[in-house]
């Protein structure tokens, strides 16, 4: 059997998610994804940097009013959120995460667009969406969780219409993770598999899509941990933390998260990817 076979279940991912709600939140807010930092603003504190990865996402799906967009992985909503404040666009939500979807509906809510953005409890390896129903989609940092990525850019390529994007924003490993940080990094965040940058281009000709480009972007994402790291560690963020897990919770994540930033720094990097189905 390979390691794949073994990874989580989607509803299994979905549990992750209901039990790291306060985590995620309390650090990343409604962000559920690393920060972005220009090369000329390495200074940008992690808010402000959470939202550029966002923004980054939005100006690559290139939508408008009148548009449909599908979100691979929704989070709490706050990506979808900005992409229709931002763009006009309409935006559908998939997540295996009930405590989450109820959470990004509250907050489409607030932000006084339940009518144009939806969030489904929906498995991405069978979306129960119809063929050509959607102009872009992205998969923002959540493909690692999914059992087969290929199945997943098979299922979103057939709910595109002709000449659809899609944008794909993954953890990517290096050559040199080693066999238990992975199994370590599997047991801890509920991946399925981290895959090299150059395993995507196959892969995604395989799902019957076109690659557009491919942007390491690895470097710029780096912040993300020592400033996370500080979250954890220490201020009201810590406070939180221990209130929401327990003395006992709140140790396990402190050394949960130590451990995962330092493998995160030697050995693993970050992909933007743009593709689209064939007009
Ligand atoms: N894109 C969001 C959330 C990233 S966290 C953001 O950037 O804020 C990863 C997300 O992937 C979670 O919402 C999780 O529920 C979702 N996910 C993981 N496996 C999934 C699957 N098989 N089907 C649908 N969503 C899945």
């Amino acid at each position: 059997m390979s390691m794949a076979d073994q990874g989580p279940t989607p509803s299994e991912v979905g549990q992750f998610y209901d039990q790291m709600m306060p985590f995620f939140e309390t650090l990343w807010g409604s962000n559920l994804h690393v920060g972005y930092w220009p090369e000329e603003t390495p200074e940008l504190p992690l808010e402000e940097a959470l939202e550029r990865m966002t923004d980054l996402m939005v100006s690559k799906a290139g939508v408008g009013a009148g548009k449909r967009l599908l979100d691979v992985g929704s989070g709490v909503g706050g990506p979808a959120v900005k992409l229709a404040q931002a763009t006009g666009c309409e935006v559908v939500g998939v997540t295996v995460s009930p405590a989450q979807a109820e959470r990004a509906r509250q907050r489409a809510a607030a932000a006084e667009l339940a009518g144009r953005v939806s969030f489904q409890l929906a498995d991405a390896m069978k979306l129960p969406f119809e063929s050509d129903s959607f102009d872009a989609a992205w998969a923002f940092e959540s493909l690692f969780h999914m059992p087969d990525r290929v199945q997943v850019l098979s299922e979103v390529r057939r709910v595109l219409r002709p000449g659809g994007k899609v944008i794909i924003a993954d953890i990517v490993r290096g050559p040199e993770l080693e066999a238990q940080e992975e199994v370590f990094l599997n047991n801890a965040f509920k991946v399925n598999a981290f895959i090299a940058a150059e395993t995507y281009p196959p892969l995604i000709q395989q799902a019957g899509l076109e690659l557009v480009e491919l942007q390491d972007v690895s470097a710029n994402t780096m912040g993300t941990l020592n400033r996370t790291t500080e979250y954890v560690f220490t201020g009201p963020t810590s406070e939180t933390l221990r209130g929401a897990y327990g003395e006992q919770g709140y140790e396990a994540i402190k050394g949960m998260w130590h451990h995962a930033a330092n493998i995160y720094a030697q050995h693993l990097g970050y992909v933007l990817i743009v593709a689209r189905k064939p007009a």
